[in-house]
């Protein structure tokens, strides 16, 4: 697996005109070589030459973990004392005039630092290979995907389970962290979210000590990641009884979110499925307090390239995968979104999470 996509950077390499590739993002020298570690402030880097064979330089503390799980096997080390750089600049094949690096990750000062290193002028960016190659999901990364959601929604029950009147947002929180590792996920593919009542209007609400009360709404958005892969999905919950406003809220957004899971199919645009959660919105009266894209792609990264708005009219593909995520958030009255992730099929799609989302009272 991960040759062959080495391979797919070598043509693009042939094509584009470069000598070299060097790859200094963890989330891709793991995607290319399958060795996964955080080197922190320490430098990592894969280098790729035009036709040669690719050369891995790690940090010395990590050469044992890199030998043992990267499928390159010319491995090069650098200790706490090196100038990575330099030793960069010796792997450096003579003759490189044009190297491919990835300008999102790289900050300037090691830019410059390689630059200097390497002795090299002509830069291009590599981004757009990478992300062309994510954008279509493997059967492999689609089962670790399948893990990181089957472990998530279990997590999301667990918690549930623990929704009583008077327990707090955070006390929440800890629960689901907690489950996560429990249930074997390496942690929250992002800052887990409990917000009730009217925090509920809050899209980016962060938690704190406000107390889960009878009569309002209650928002879970929570993944984790799993073998590198993210999930991530919201419900949303009445606590008791709720006003008939609130329900009404709820089944605009669950409208939203089915109708555009059920336009889901390759050839469609991304535009064409965020519009249509749009006006079913619009249509229901609270076209105003829908005040984000409908989702985004989903893999190693929680957010990652296709981002699902109004404008983006690129066509759904075979193998990609992202979130359906709607909401309505109306401020002082409370806020619902229901988020799903889901697989484009050939034929239509696969929606990979399965929590139910008909409105469910909880916490008596
Ligand atoms: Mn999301
Ligand atoms: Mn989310």
């Amino acid at each position: 697996m991960t040759s062959s996509r080495i391979n797919k950077l070598q043509t693009y390499m042939n094509t584009n005109n470069l000598d070299a590739m060097l790859i200094t993002s963890p989330r891709h020298v793991y995607y290319l070589t399958g060795f996964a570690t955080n080197p922190h402030e320490r430098f990592l880097g894969l280098l790729l030459p035009k036709g040669a064979e690719p050369i891995l330089l790690v940090p010395a503390l990590d050469y044992e973990a890199a030998h043992a799980a990267s499928s390159v096997t010319n491995i090069h080390t650098h200790s706490d004392t090196d100038n990575a750089y330099e030793i960069l600049g010796k792997l450096m094949p003579s003759g490189i005039r044009h190297l491919g690096v990835e300008k999102e990750d790289l900050s300037v000062l090691r830019f410059e630092a390689i630059s200097e290193a390497v002795g090299v002028t002509s830069f291009s960016d590599i981004g757009l290979p990478l992300r062309e190659m994510r954008a279509i999901k493997t059967p492999d990364e689609v089962a670790r995907m399948k893990h990181a959601i089957r472990i998530v929604e279990d997590v999301l029950s667990a918690g549930v389970a623990k929704v009583k009147p008077g327990v707090t947002e955070i006390e929440l929180v800890a629960e689901l962290e907690f489950q996560m590792k429990r249930l074997g996920a390496q942690g929250p593919s992002f800052d887990t979210m409990v917000l009730a009542g009217m925090k509920s209007a809050l899209p980016h609400g962060t938690p704190d000590n406000t107390k889960v009360a009878e009569g309002e709404l209650l928002l879970f958005d929570l993944g984790v990641y799993a073998d590198g892969y993210a999930s991530d999905i919201t419900r949303t919950f009445a606590v008791g009884e709720i006003s008939d406003e609130l329900k009404n809220i709820y089944g605009a957004v669950l409208n939203a979110n089915r109708l555009a899971i059920e336009a889901t199919r390759p050839g469609v645009t991304f535009g064409s499925l965020d519009r249509l959660a749009r006006e079913s919105i619009e249509a229901s009266g609270y076209g105003p307090y829908f005040n984000h894209r409908l989702g985004h792609g989903l893999g190693m990264d929680i957010h990652e390239y296709p981002s699902i708005h109004g404008r983006n009219e690129d066509l759904l593909r075979a193998g990609m995968v992202f979130t359906i995520e709607p909401g309505i958030y109306v401020p002082a009255v409370g806020g619902v979104r229901i988020e799903d992730d889901v697989l484009v099929m050939p034929d239509g799609v696969e929606v990979l999470t399965s929590y139910p989302k008909q409105l469910t009272v909880i916490g008596s």
